[in-house]
């Protein structure tokens, strides 16, 4: 079957003499792993399509039960260059796509995720004042398209509204359920609900970090980048998500692009 998809390139491997494969996260079909012959000869037909980071359209023949699918044509959409003009936000970018390639299932589509990452690479390609929040956001939002979705607005024993902003108040995140508990239930006493000890798992969360979650979870990606986020609140904000996403999906501890970002960007 010939079919015609929008993709971002996710990763882009060399194979024998002259052509590649590459791992593609598609519109129509979601991940999908692709060669393209001849995409290394001198004759590349190709051109920068098939460069990670890559908004394209490609056209391939696509076969039932096969996990290689063979492209026969692609061509650039948009390739976000001023991404790879800075250390830091071409590591961005490069784990957004090594999360991609970690979370999503094969041939499993989900436009909503297609979306959200072209709306990222977007965003991190104009001029964000903290980059890193486009990764907060896309590991968060990517949660709650997996129906991994926080509470974050009231305290999950009491109801109480929790307040964020740049209030002193200190809460309880708890992993494995996402709730958020305040400085009243957060105690062991009110938060004892039984279940095992990783199921109780907290980390405190500041209200700043709080309100930091709940616009990462909710706000277009370009308003994120106005944002200058303190590096304490960014910290509190990756160790919770790192907990988070761990947590609920098996895959993230494989993600070698955090031992890269703490190594060039700390
Ligand atoms: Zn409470």
């Amino acid at each position: 079957m010939i079919v015609k998809t929008e993709v971002v390139v996710l990763r882009s491997i060399k194979y024998g003499e002259s052509s590649k494969i590459l791992t593609l996260y598609s519109k129509e079909f979601g991940k999908i792993s692709c060669i393209a012959k001849g995409a290394r000869s001198a004759k590349n037909k190709f051109g920068s399509s098939m460069e990670p980071l890559t908004h394209s359209l490609v056209v391939l023949y696509k076969k039932e039960h096969r996990d290689l699918h063979l492209i026969s044509q692609c061509d650039a959409l948009k390739t976000f260059k001023n991404i790879g003009k800075d250390l830091e936000r071409l590591t961005i970018g490069l784990a957004i796509a090594e999360f991609l390639y970690r979370i999503a299932h094969n041939e499993e589509k989900n436009e909503h995720l297609f979306d959200l990452v072209i709306e990222s690479l977007t965003a991190l390609d104009a001029e964000p004042k903290t980059p890193m929040i486009h990764f907060h956001a896309v590991q968060l939002r990517t949660a709650i398209l997996f129906g991994y979705s926080p509470a974050l607005n009231f305290c999950s024993t009491c109801g109480k509204e929790l307040l964020g902003g740049s209030g002193e108040y200190r809460y309880a995140f708890q992993i494995a359920r996402g709730a958020v508990f305040c400085n009243v239930c957060m105690s062991p006493e009110g938060t004892s609900s039984g279940g095992q000890a990783s199921e109780q798992m907290m980390v405190t969360v500041s209200a700043p970090a709080l309100q930091l979650l709940r616009r990462c979870s909710t706000s277009a990606m370009l308003s994120l980048n106005f944002l200058v986020v303190d590096p304490k609140v960014g910290n509190e904000l990756e160790e919770i998500l790192r907990f988070y996403l761990q947590y609920h999906f098996e895959q993230y501890k494989s993600m070698k692009s955090l031992d890269l970002m703490q190594y060039y960007l700390k």
